[in-house]
Formats: C-alpha cells, sequence, structure tokens
C-alpha cells in the first residue's frame, strides 16, 4: 500500500479550477516532483495536502488514514512535515535554538518563545544539525545566515519530527543553481537514509530531473503526465506546455 494516496482532489477559487481532479500515490523512500508552469495549481495541491485549504471533493490517506479536515499542527504530528517557499525560521534565535523549538514541538512540550530552551535535547539538535551539514554554525544567529543555510535549517527543523511524510513547496526557490542541487542532493540522502517520503514542488525542470525518482507534471489545474523524469521529459504533453511547441490538451 502506498503511504499517501490522493484521489480526484478537487479545488476551486470562484469559478477557477484550481485544481482538477488530481490523483497520485507517494510510496515511502520516493522523492516525488510536482511541477509546472506559473499558476498550475502546484502550491494549492500542497496547501490541501498540509491542512492550509480543505478540498471541495475528493480524498487523502496517509497509512489509509484520512487527512481531511485535519489543521496543520494534527498532521505534524501525525508525522507530516513541510518547509515553505519562503524560509520560516524565528531570525532572532540562534541555530541550534530554532532546532530545539521544532523538538519542543514534536515532543508535545508547550514553548514560549521568551523563554529559551538552550539547553533542550542538545544531543539531538546537534545530530540533526549535522545530517543537513549546519552543526558548525550551530550558535550562530539565524539572522545571520545565507539564504541556503536557512532552507537547511528549515529541513533540519521539519526532521525533528521524525516525519513519514515531508512536503517541501519549492525548496530552491530563490537559490542559485549550485545551492539547488546540493539541496535537493541532501534531500535525497536523507530520503534514503530515513525512507521519508518526499513531495517537492519546483518550478525549474533540471533540479528536477537530476533529482526526483518520479514526476507529476501539472497544468491549469490538472495533472497531464507523471512518471520518471525519463517518460515525463519525452511527453509531448509536457513539452508543448514547457517549449511551447504547439498547445497543449489539458483536460480533465
Ligand atoms: P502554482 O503554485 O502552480 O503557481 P497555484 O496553486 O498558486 O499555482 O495557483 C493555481 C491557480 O489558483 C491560479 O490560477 C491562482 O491564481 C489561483 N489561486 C491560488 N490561490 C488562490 C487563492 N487563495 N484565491 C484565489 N485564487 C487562487
Ligand atoms: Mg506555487
Amino acid at each position: 500500500m502506498s503511504l499517501l494516496t490522493v484521489q480526484h482532489l478537487h479545488k476551486a477559487f470562484g469559478g477557477n479550477q484550481a485544481v482538477n481532479d488530481v490523483s497520485f500515490n507517494l510510496q515511502a523512500g520516493e522523492l516525488l516532483a510536482l511541477i509546472g508552469p506559473n499558476g498550475a495549481g502546484k502550491s494549492t495541491t500542497f496547501n490541501l495536502l498540509n491542512g492550509q485549504l480543505t478540498p471541495d471533493s475528493g480524498s487523502i490517506t496517509l497509512d489509509g488514514v484520512s487527512l481531511l479536515g485535519r489543521q496543520p499542527h494534527e498532521l505534524w504530528h501525525m508525522g507530516v512535515s513541510r518547509t515553505f517557499q519562503i524560509a520560516q525560521t524565528f531570525a532572532t534565535l540562534t541555530v541550534a535554538e530554532n532546532v530545539q523549538m521544532a523538538l519542543l514541538s514534536a515532543d508535545g512540550q508547550s514553548f514560549s518563545p521568551w523563554r529559551r530552551a538552550t539547553h533542550y535535547r542538545r544531543d539531538a539538535v546537534l545530530q540533526l544539525l549535522a545530517q543537513v551539514q549546519l552543526d558548525a554554525q550551530a550558535n550562530r544567529a539565524c539572522s545571520a545566515l545565507a539564504y541556503g543555510d536557512v532552507k537547511r535549517l528549515e529541513l533540519a527543523m521539519a526532521l525533528a519530527n521524525q516525519p513519514r511524510l515531508l512536503l517541501m513547496d519549492e525548496p530552491t526557490a530563490g537559490m542559485a543553481p549550485d545551492e539547488r542541487h546540493a539541496l535537493m542532493a541532501l534531500t535525497r540522502s536523507l530520503v534514503n537514509q530515513r525512507g521519508v517520503a518526499v513531495l517537492f514542488t519546483e518550478h525549474s525542470m533540471d533540479v528536477v530531473f537530476a533529482h526526483a525518482d518520479r514526476v507529476l507534471v501539472m497544468a491549469r489545474g490538472a495533472l497531464i503526465a507523471q512518471g520518471t523524469p525519463t517518460q515525463v521529459q519525452s511527453d509531448p504533453h509536457v513539452q508543448a506546455v514547457y517549449f511551447g511547441m504547439g498547445h497543449a490538451e489539458v483536460t480533465p
């Protein structure tokens, strides 16, 4: 059985079908990319999965358990972690303290931003930071980090939850090409080590084809292709959407 099963997902904003009958599966240990041009419905699909939006119809199950109607914090406790297109960290805290906040939350402890948690699970913190190659920067203020490092910190925070499913919305947005590949290679190694399932949305194709096991392609709300990078790359609908070779027939 798949870890994540999405069936016939629909979401409209007014008359605009942002997500139109989208179905797919995701296995543990799989790195699945969701690509498509701007406005294709990637972020909306992502937000339906992470509980920010509720679908008009369709089903989403994790290990057979429905995720519908659950708030993001509830999903987090079920083992669904996410990172954001705009990195979300506490700028005034250190790198280590940010991970401690995530660990406190994962452990079901309430935390107060004004009561610092400097000593909380220090070994676990350093282990997580080592996994994203940030251990040398543990005591720096988050606000002093380079953008690529903030994205890696965010990944460490997402992993604090020991997720079964990790959702990443445009993890490489705003990064230089080298950094993009480094972050995806890191994600790839974490997927292999931990057996976590990852779904990531991505704007550019080169990152996807280099690192994803499988690719979903959306255009105008519909899933127009899915398969291995090689299969998707040679799909005429995908070529039409990306390279403007005629008009893709985007039918639900
Ligand atoms: P992508 O992430 O692929 O660029 P989105 O999922 O953000 O695409 O958007 C898909 C479509 O839904 C677009 O036409 C967009 O304008 C529309 N849309 C997205 N979010 C909202 C919203 N909160 N309210 C109204 N329309 C939205
Ligand atoms: Mg988007």
